[in-house]
C-alpha cells in the first residue's frame, strides 16, 4: 500500500520536474508537500488514479506580460509581470503580489503552489493563486513606483474580479503599492469594486488589522505551539529576520506577550541588542523613511550591526521566526539555531527552511510551524477584508483581532488533528499538508473532472 502511494507520488513529481527542469523553487514546494501526501494515498489508495495531483500541480492559468513605463530619466524600461491562477476548487485565486528582482515563473509557481494549502487551512473560501514583477522597487523615485504599478495594473486588471482573482501585497507591494494598483483598477473598469484587492487603506475598503495580521498571527500560532507543550512567551528571547510588514508586527506582538526580540535584519545585514530591540525606531526606518537597518546602531549604540544576513541564525536564542524570504535557514543555519538552544520555530515568511532544514528541526525535536500555517494570518485577514466588502459593514479592530486569533487556533488544532490521525503526533508540517489537501481534493472531487 505505502510503496503503490510512493510510486504514485514519485511518478508526477518526476513529472513535473521533467516538464520544467529549471523551476527548482517550484519543485521544492511540491517536494515537501508531497511527502506528507503519501501517507494519504497509502490510507486511501482508492483515490490514487482520479489525477488529484496531477492536477493540483498544473496551474489552471499562468499569464504572463510585458510591463512598459519610463523611468525619471524618461528612459523606457521593461519588466515582466506573472499571475499564476493555480487553484480556485474552494474559493477565487487568492494570494499576494510580489515585486522583487528574484520573481520569476517558477517563484511565482511555488508561491502559488503554497497558496492554495494555506488558504484551505484558514477555513476559509479562498482559492491559490499568486503573482508579481522582477521589478525592483529599491531604490526607485514614487512616480517610478506609480508608473510601473499602473502598467503593471493596466493588464492585469483584465484577469481579476472580487469573485475571479482578489490579489494583495507580498515582498515589495505594501500600502503605497496597492493604492496605486486600485487607483488604476477602477480607473480601467469604471466602478469602485473594493472586493478585488485585500490590502487597501481604511479610507477606501480596507480592514483594520490587516497591517499587523500575518505578523500577529505568527505569534498566535507559535503561542498554541507552546501552550500545547506547556510553555508560553514570556521571558523566552527571539531572533527575527526581515523587516518588513511581517517582521514588525511579530515584534510588537512577541513583546506584547512578555518576550525579548533581541534581533532582525533587511537584505543586507542585521542588528543585535542582547537587551532587545526599539520597534519605533525599526518602523521610522524601514517604513517611513525607507532606509537601511545598519542606521539602527545610531540612536541604539548598545545594538550591533553586522553585514549580512545568514549569521542571524548563530545567535542564541529560545524562538527563531524567520520573516524574510524562501531559504533563508538553510541545513548549516538549522544546526546553529539548534546548538543556540531554539525550542520553537514559526515560519514567518513562504518556505524560508530548506528541507534539510526542516529535517534538523523535526529530528531534534524542535517545535516547528511551517509557513503556511503558521503565517496564514495575512490571508485569512484578506479573507476578512473581503467579506466586510461584500457586506458593506466595517469590523472593529478588536472583532477582527478576535476572529484572527480563533482562526489561528483552528489551524493549529486542525494541523495537530491530521498529524495525529496520520500517525506523526506533533509534526505539523505533514498536519498541515494532510489536513489543507483533504479539502481541496474533496472540492476537486466533488467538481467533476475540470
Ligand atoms: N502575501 C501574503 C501571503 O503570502 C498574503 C496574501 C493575501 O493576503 O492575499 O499569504
Amino acid at each position: 500500500e505505502v510503496q503503490t502511494a510512493k510510486n504514485y507520488v514519485d511518478h508526477v513529481y518526476e513529472t513535473i520536474k521533467k516538464r520544467d527542469p529549471h523551476e527548482v523553487e517550484f519543485h521544492q514546494a511540491v517536494e515537501e508537500i508531497f511527502e506528507s501526501l503519501v501517507l494519504v494515498f497509502a490510507k486511501y489508495p482508492e483515490l490514487i488514479g482520479k489525477g488529484l495531483l496531477e492536477r493540483l500541480v498544473e496551474p489552471e492559468r499562468v499569464i504572463t506580460f510585458r510591463v512598459s513605463w519610463v523611468d525619471d530619466q524618461g528612459k523606457t524600461q521593461v519588466n515582466r509581470g506573472f499571475r499564476v491562477q493555480f487553484n480556485s476548487a474552494i474559493g477565487p485565486y487568492k494570494g499576494g503580489l510580489r515585486f522583487h528582482p528574484s520573481v520569476n515563473t517558477s517563484v511565482a509557481k511555488f508561491l502559488g503552489f503554497e497558496q492554495i494549502f494555506k488558504n484551505s487551512l484558514t477555513g476559509q473560501q479562498i482559492g491559490g493563486g499568486k503573482g508579481g514583477s522582477d521589478f525592483d522597487p529599491k531604490g526607485k523615485s514614487d512616480g517610478e513606483v506609480m508608473r510601473f504599478t499602473q502598467s503593471f495594473m493596466t493588464e492585469l486588471s483584465k484577469h481579476i474580479g472580487s469573485d475571479v482573482d482578489v490579489p494583495a501585497g507580498d515582498i515589495g507591494v505594501g500600502a503605497r503599492e496597492i493604492g496605486y494598483l486600485f487607483g488604476q483598477y477602477k480607473r480601467m473598469h469604471g466602478k469602485f469594486e473594493p472586493g478585488v484587492l485585500t490590502g487597501k487603506g481604511l479610507e477606501y475598503g480596507g480592514s483594520l488589522v490587516r497591517p499587523q495580521a500575518t505578523g500577529y498571527g505568527v505569534i498566535y500560532f507559535v503561542e498554541e505551539m507552546l501552550k500545547d507543550k506547556g510553555l508560553s512567551l514570556k521571558g523566552q528571547t527571539v531572533v527575527v529576520s526581515g523587516s518588513g510588514n511581517v517582521s514588525t508586527y511579530a515584534i510588537e506582538k512577541a513583546t506584547e506577550l512578555g518576550a525579548k526580540v533581541v534581533a532582525c535584519s533587511d537584505s543586507n545585514g542585521y542588528i543585535y541588542d542582547e537587551s532587545g530591540l526599539n520597534l519605533d525606531t525599526i518602523i521610522q526606518l524601514k517604513e517611513i523613511d525607507r532606509a537601511r537597518i545598519s542606521e539602527y546602531v545610531i540612536e541604539h549604540p548598545t545594538a550591533k550591526y553586522v553585514e549580512g544576513c545568514s549569521d542571524i541564525w548563530s545567535l542564541p536564542c529560545d524562538i527563531a521566526l524567520p520573516c524574510a524570504t524562501q531559504n533563508e535557514i538553510d541545513g548549516s543555519a538549522a544546526k546553529s539555531l539548534v546548538l543556540g538552544g531554539v525550542k520553537a520555530v514559526g515560519e514567518g515568511a513562504n518556505m524560508p527552511s530548506s528541507q534539510e532544514a526542516i529535517d534538523i528541526f523535526l529530528k531534534n525535536g524542535i517545535l516547528f510551524g511551517p509557513g503556511k500555517a503558521a503565517n496564514a494570518g495575512g490571508v485569512a485577514v484578506s479573507s476578512l477584508e473581503m467579506a466586510q466588502n461584500k457586506s458593506g459593514v466595517s469590523w472593529t479592530f478588536e472583532e477582527v483581532d478576535r476572529k484572527l486569533h480563533e482562526i489561528m487556533e483552528d489551524i493549529f488544532q486542525r494541523c495537530l488533528t491530521a498529524s495525529e490521525e496520520y500517525g506523526h503526533p506533533g509534526n505539523l508540517v505533514i498536519g498541515a499538508n494532510i489536513a489543507a489537501f483533504n479539502k481541496v481534493s474533496k472540492a476537486m472531487l466533488a467538481q467533476g473532472v475540470i
